[in-house]
């Protein structure tokens, strides 16, 4: 106990004093879990890592604890410790919060958004339902092209997932402005209106400095830069001569999101575009630089993830875990893919499948998915039901590995309802209910209790029926049958 009190004390005193000097006021039980920034005196705490430190445990905790089995006080403390993020900003009135770490189940992201050349907006509404409807904890507006507050206010207010945006893509359209006539502090204008939005994280390519830049042109690169945050910053870096403007005004971006309660998620503008330029220096070079940032971020009371690959050979996905959570302190890890191999267009949320579940079970807490149409269009509807699905299965196949309490108990209701040739609990535990029962009624089988794979020859029939102390008859059947 003195341990605890001790540690608790520790964690508090690392809490620093808001900025701003706002109070974010406790919604009392049955109350929406959002609230309104108000006036507060320093020692007030307004994130859900402030409270964690506080040694408070939010509504927000508690609804994490329920939804993972786990007692509020390990929520809590991985909170306070910066293992787990709850992102759950204060506007988000619609949320239905997740954790993001150790020792929690893997949560799955989904990416949307209106582009220049497809600008579908009930398309981009499809593609919500679908996210909601297969269980994808997070959504991320990628919308890059013309006015996108109000597709991005509707989804805060519509969806229970946490949402995401990368304010970088949204600048040039915000601001009306070209990408190299936009200031440092035009940036910042467009992290706050996100933030005010409702974003519960936002992508800030903070890593990627002068230093960083300077090791990836000393050792070059097959693909270069292909994150697309990155490559605008890379632009604009290259053309103004300046500082990445996310690094240099870094302490300013973190005051606006701890004044919203906005996680940020550290974007990898280095991650490998393929498997060749994985764990290269210039990757490496930027993790180191978001570790650093990590710490601040922490420091300033903002809740942290590190985003990672991207493209990476099986044999090195493991390694690259666990750099990550040394060099970022133990920060949740939040990859896209990894993709194991490049060769495979129209089948990218395979080969992201394989890594992802290689990546969650050695450490990973977050996988974004990889539609089939990855590297080749926008995806539709029909792609993101895929891309989530199998990302769902990568999550639960590590999930399972990993040992996180309860993951098993839906793959043993399954195999209880294969026992009994149960097909409505089959369809009840599926991943995709629909496809399953789609399937099963596509080819009624001849005979009762089967399916048209073995049809009488049911491997699960014929054991039951022994089991139940009955007689198996099976006879000759077809053409050669007399
Ligand atoms: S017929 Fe074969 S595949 Fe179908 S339920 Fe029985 S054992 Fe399984």
């Amino acid at each position: 106990m003195a341990r605890k009190g001790r540690a608790r004390r520790a964690e508090r005193g690392r809490a620093r004093p808001d900025p701003n000097d706002l109070m974010w006021v406790m919604p009392t039980k049955g109350d929406s879990m959002t609230a309104q920034p108000k006036r507060r005196d320093a020692a007030h705490p307004v994130t859900q890592i402030d409270f964690a430190r506080a040694g408070v445990v939010t509504p927000q905790m508690t609804e994490v604890a329920r939804k993972e089995g786990r007692d509020p006080e390990f929520i809590r403390a991985g909170v306070a410790a910066g293992r787990i993020a709850i992102p759950a900003n204060i506007h988000h009135a619609a949320l239905s919060p997740e954790g993001v770490g150790e020792g929690l189940r893997t949560k799955v992201n989904v990416n949307l958004g209106i582009s220049g050349d497809l600008a579908d907006e009930a398309e981009e509404w499809r593609k919500v339902e679908v996210a909601l409807k297969y269980g994808a904890e997070a959504i991320m507006d990628l919308s890059n092209s013309g006015k996108t507050q109000a597709f991005r206010t509707k989804l805060v207010a519509a969806s229970s997932a946490m949402i995401g945006t990368v304010p970088m893509y949204d600048a040039i359209g915000y601001l009306d402005k070209a990408l190299i006539s936009i200031t440092a502090d035009d940036f910042l204008d467009v992290v706050r209106r996100h933030a005010q939005d409702g974003v519960d994280f936002l992508t800030i390519h903070a890593g990627m400095n002068r230093r960083v830049i300077e090791s990836f042109k000393e050792t070059g690169r097959l693909t270069n830069v292909v994150s697309r945050g990155g490559s605008l910053i890379f632009a604009w870096m290259e053309a103004t001569g300046n500082e990445n403007p996310f690094y240099e005004h870094y302490d300013e971006i973190l005051e606006i999101l701890h004044e919203h309660d906005v996680t940020i998620s550290i974007g990898d503008a280095m991650r490998p575009g393929c498997t060749y330029d994985a764990s290269d220096a210039g990757q490496i070079a930027e993790l180191i630089e978001i570790g650093k940032l990590t710490r601040r971020a922490w420091d300033a009371g903002v809740q942290v993830m590190v985003e990672g690959p991207g493209h990476m050979a099986l044999d090195e996905i493991a390694a690259n875990m666990k750099l990550e959570k040394r060099l970022c302190h133990g920060a949740p890890f939040y990859v896209l893919g990894p993709l194991v191999t490049d060769i495979a267009p129209g089948y990218d949320h395979i080969t992201a499948a394989i890594g992802g579940a290689v990546a969650a079970s050695s450490g990973a807490d977050f996988l974004c998915y990889v539609t089939p149409a990855e590297h080749l269009r926008l995806p539709d509807a029909d792609d993101v039901r895929e891309g989530l699905i199998a990302t769902k299965i990568a999550a639960h196949a590590a999930d399972i590995a990993k040992g996180v309490p309860g993951a098993r108990d839906r793959d043993n209701r399954m195999s209880d309802a294969r026992r009994r040739v149960d097909w409505e609990g089959m369809f009840a535990e599926a991943l995709d209910a629909d496809k399953a029962r789609a399937y099963f009624q596509s080819a009624p089988p001849s005979t009762e209790g089967t399916c048209t794979m073995c049809g009488e020859m049911c491997a699960l029939r014929t054991v039951n029926q022994i089991m139940d102390g009955l007689t198996v008859q099976l006879e000759p059947t077809g053409e050669g049958a007399r």
